[in-house]
């Protein structure tokens, strides 16, 4: 056999789109919430891949599934449909408000879907000038035109002009604000329940009411981007139930494949028929493959077990932040919900988060940024205790470099 090509961190700015700035080593394997890279050195993994491994590394179970359904079938095209999409698509209606599931490959285009439907639903009751779609600042949707121009972060789409029309953008958890701009012409509202990318900021209870309040009083269509805060990260299966807020569309991703490409887009039975045959679509979505391993995944997570130990392991990180923070007192605050942990720097720590996650991996540990100011924890929903301590010991000494 022909040896494999070498490759270096090098080998990345040699041949790569220069779109990320990826870490100085190659990771080569994981197992739990470990990971080893290429010089055998390990790192305990606080970052589950962006929100994504819920289940860390190589989990038996999920594996399984997968090397089961490699074997019988991967991929039909949506002419023919599969037993893996419709068992999943059951799991997700029984356990949600949901009646119908659109499956997708990724957070953006769940949220893209969802867009399309609540403008295509406005004009299919001939209301040709209700197009308006409100979203806040700061939120993220994703990378695509239209999901990264309803995102609230400039710097993302300012260089992509000119950008789609008709979305407006006001502050997040501000009402009053939000009422001023909802009005007959909004289709949608699209509203992460806690914004992840935009530095891990939950929403306020009454916030998200108010919202759902407008959306009746103007028959638009509240959409709750949950790709990051879905499937138990925030130790519900989904937020939106710890709000007490049902939305019309719920786009859920990351989490739900563990790694494995998948996104969805629930909605109601209503709403649903807004995209009828031929309307949209998308080559992979919903493929047995796919969806075979988030169908194992979701059995996992959408337990007891699961859930109620998310909440604990919160207590967890929050026990030894805090403790690290009361020695090194960088964080003004600790905040999030479950494992979507986001912790604020002081001001003089101002901008310092990348470089704190840099000095974290040198001592073995992998955090999150959100932002230039909050160092992010979204480590897998079943941590081990000794993985949480160890990591944190081991982001404690980042700490102390970062202090002294
Ligand atoms: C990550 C994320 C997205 C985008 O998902 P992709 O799979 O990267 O397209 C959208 N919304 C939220 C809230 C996210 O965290």
């Amino acid at each position: 056999m022909e040896q494999p090509i070498a490759v270096t961190r090098q080998s990345f700015d040699d041949w790569m789109v220069p779109v990320y700035a990826p870490a100085d080593f190659i990771l080569v394997r994981g197992e739990g919430s470990q990971v080893w890279d290429q010089q055998g050195k390990s790192y305990i993994d606080f970052a589950g891949g962006i929100a994504v491994n819920a289940l860390g590394h190589a989990h038996p179970v999920v594996t399984a599934a997968l090397v089961e359904q490699a074997g019988k079938l991967w991929h039909l095209g949506n002419g023919y449909t599969n037993e893996p999409v419709l068992r999943l698509a059951k799991l997700l209606i029984d356990a949600t408000f949901a009646d119908k599931v659109f499956f997708c490959n990724s957070g953006a285009e769940a949220n893209e879907a969802a867009l399309k439907l609540a403008r295509k639903r406005a004009l299919d009751k001939g209301n040709s000038s209700k197009n308006q779609i409100v979203a806040f600042n700061n939120a993220f949707h994703g990378r695509t035109l239209f999901t990264v121009s309803a995102g609230g972060q400039p710097k993302y789409s300012k260089d992509f002009a000119p950008l789609p029309g008709g979305i407006t953008h006001t502050p997040f958890n501000d009402l009053a604000a939000a009422a001023e701009v909802i009005n007959d012409h909004t289709c949608a509202v699209i509203v992460e329940p806690i914004q992840g990318e935009g530095g891990v900021l939950p929403a306020d209870p009454a916030f998200l009411q108010g919202l759902r309040e407008l959306c009746d009083r103007h028959d638009a269509v509240l959409i709750f981007d949950e790709v990051q805060t879905g499937m138990g990260r925030t130790g519900e299966l989904y937020a939106y139930t710890q709000y007490g807020v049902v939305p019309d569309v719920l786009t859920t991703a990351k989490a739900l494949g563990c790694g494995f490409p998948i996104g969805a887009m629930l909605t109601t039975d209503e709403l649903a028929k807004t995209l009828g045959v031929g309307t949209h679509g998308t080559t992979y979505g919903g493929n047995p493959l796919a969806t075979a391993v988030a169908g194992a995944v979701f059995s996992i997570i959408n337990t007891p077990e699961v859930l109620e130990g998310v909440k604990q392991r919160h207590q967890w990180f929050l026990d030894g932040l805090n403790k690290i923070n009361q020695q090194y007192p960088i964080f003004s605050e600790i905040r999030g919900g479950g494992l979507l942990i986001g912790c604020q720097l002081t001001q003089d720590y101002a901008g310092k988060a990348k470089q704190i996650t840099q000095l974290a991996n040198e001592e073995g540990v992998i955090a999150l940024i959100a932002g230039p100011d909050v160092v992010r924890f979204t480590p897998s929903l079943i941590i081990p205790e000794q993985d949480v301590k160890e990591g944190l010991a081991r982001f404690a000494r980042a700490v102390a470099r970062i202090c002294s």
